[in-house]
């Protein structure tokens, strides 16, 4: 199987979020299961400083400018990569979207239809590359006129459009409708027009042969108001072809056995050694260091989306059992005020690390027993699933991927628990759920299982991978049957 991934950020080359994450990581699956995957970014200056051997392989026009493709591989990987050379719209330093003043740049639309376009030409082997792919695989707005534009080819391949997040959307003007060369066929209330504007995610949601999002759980709540974003409407009609499928992460750098920052490695096996990773976490941030005292980690943004606040509210009542939290993440100042004063009032209760630390974000998951991850929505997530790798208990807020990768220990689900969950995002329901953790932690043979089944669960990038795989021929079939 042949498939083109495109994406507007791929780590370690350039990164803003998730979606750089599944671009770094999902090829590299895919290869290992023997496809010929092959990934088109554009040629962001950051990115041809850090790809010096680039060399140009086609020339092609688009939106009426000449530009070329540069061709090297993802670094580490012999994975093909090419690069969109548009020095006009991309020879750009920082980041890959947003101007020094932080505003969208305000070409992103020219910029963004014309890594489509190019991608067209790709996908149609009409770049002189010899290669034609079964399948296109396009990642948020920034592809999603791909599925629109190929729709109306006739030998076009297959397309898979990825939300990784639903919030940007790529509205602009309907007056760019003749700069972007966008067809007459495709602007109409059920192709891109939205609210009469051009919405770029319109392209890949309604043209697009599958759909899907980063886990099962957020696929279906972005079909309904609260998590739809004004797409629900047409997420719901196309639900037949939109489905869910969560990341995986990288278990070699997320290994408690081989992570070269813990105090002391440890695997399932050897869990005891787990609690010289606790007493380090305690001796750094001052607590007192109690091994029966179980101790509550946060780790993230600190924004109203990972339900800040909730944690905010429920603080005092929990401060008055036996529990220490640790709390490492930066954001809107007054959450870090208001987390900071908590660490002031209860030293010996709660540590504050303000700042981004990834070396810290590892000896806390080895450190901690339990993850609190309140978000208010969450289209995947990671740390539920870092943390469950390190067997520490996440206690989570049962939305998107943070439903579907943690198993509340429910009295009759205990055999196969991995964590807590709770159901509505109010402060009663947060405090019941550490009350929970709190009470499990007491009963040792019962936590060890819990640990155990988070630790035995495969969060690999492969699994995902052979599911993109099961979605790529579902495109196909589609696209035939169409
Ligand atoms: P989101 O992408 O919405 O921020 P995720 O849980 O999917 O949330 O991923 C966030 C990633 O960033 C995780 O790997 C998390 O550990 C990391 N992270 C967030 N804040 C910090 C921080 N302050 N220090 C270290 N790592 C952090």
């Amino acid at each position: 199987m042949k498939i083109l991934f495109v994406a507007s950020e791929l780590y370690p080359l350039v990164k803003t979020g998730g979606l750089a994450d599944v671009a770094g990581s999902l090829p590299k699956a895919l290869r290992e299961l023997d496809k010929d995957v092959r990934v088109l970014l554009p040629a962001y200056q950051d990115v041809k400083a850090q790809l010096p051997r680039a060399r140009t392989v086609a020339e092609l026009e688009v939106l009426g400018q000449p530009v070329r493709l540069l061709a090297d591989h993802v670094p580490g990987t012999a994975i093909p990569l090419w690069l969109l050379d548009a020095p006009h719209w991309f020879d750009r330093p920082g980041n890959p979207y947003l101007a020094p003043d932080g505003n969208p740049w305000p070409d992103n639309d020219e910029r963004f239809a014309a890594l489509c376009w190019a991608g067209l030409q790709i996908a149609l082997d009409r770049a002189g590359l010899g290669w034609r792919p079964d399948v296109v695989h396009g990642n948020d707005w920034q592809t999603g006129l791909i599925p629109a534009l190929l729709s109306l080819e006739p030998q076009r391949p297959a397309t898979v459009f990825t939300i990784h997040n639903l919030a940007y959307q790529g509205i602009f003007p309907a007056a760019s409708l003749e700069k972007l060369r966008i067809p007459k066929a495709l602007w109409h209330p059920e192709g891109l027009e939205f609210h009469h504007q051009i919405s770029f995610i319109k392209g890949g949601i309604v043209y697009a042969d599958r759909i899907n999002t980063v886990s099962p759980t957020y696929a279906r709540e972005i079909q309904t108001p609260r998590f739809g974003c004004g797409l629900e409407g047409v997420l719901k009609m196309r639900s037949e072809r939109l489905s869910g499928i969560l990341n995986g992460i990288d278990i070699d750098k997320w290994n408690p056995a081989t992570d070269p920052w813990l105090p002391q490695p440890y695997d399932r096996d050897s869990l005891d050694d787990k609690g010289v990773n606790k007493r380090a976490l305690q001796e750094r941030f001052g607590l007192p260091q109690e091994p029966i005292i179980p101790l509550i980690a946060f780790i993230g943004r600190l924004v109203s989306q990972k339900g800040v606040d909730l944690i905010l509210k429920a603080l005092p009542g929990l401060l008055e059992l036996p529990l220490q939290f640790v709390f490492l993440g930066s954001g809107d100042s007054d959450y870090e005020h208001g987390l900071l004063y908590w660490s002031r009032r209860h030293p010996d209760k709660v540590a504050v690390h303000i700042g981004y630390d990834e070396t810290l974000s590892h000896q806390i998951e080895a450190g901690a027993d339990l993850f609190l991850m309140p978000s208010r929505f969450e289209p995947c997530g990671l740390n539920q699933m870092y943390s469950q790798r390190y067997g520490t208990i996440p206690v989570v807020h049962r939305t998107g991927g943070l439903a579907d990768t943690v198993e509340d220990a429910l009295p009759d689900r205990l055999p196969r628990a991995t964590g807590l969950g709770f159901d509505h995002t109010e402060t009663g329901a947060l405090q019941e759920a550490v009350k929970r953790g709190w009470l499990l932690y007491s009963q040792p043979d019962l936590w060890r299982t819990l640990q155990r089944n988070g630790m035995d669960k495969d969060f690999s990038w492969r699994r995902s991978a052979k599911e993109y795989c099961r979605l790529y021929l579902k495109a196909i079939a589609d696209r035939r049957h169409a």
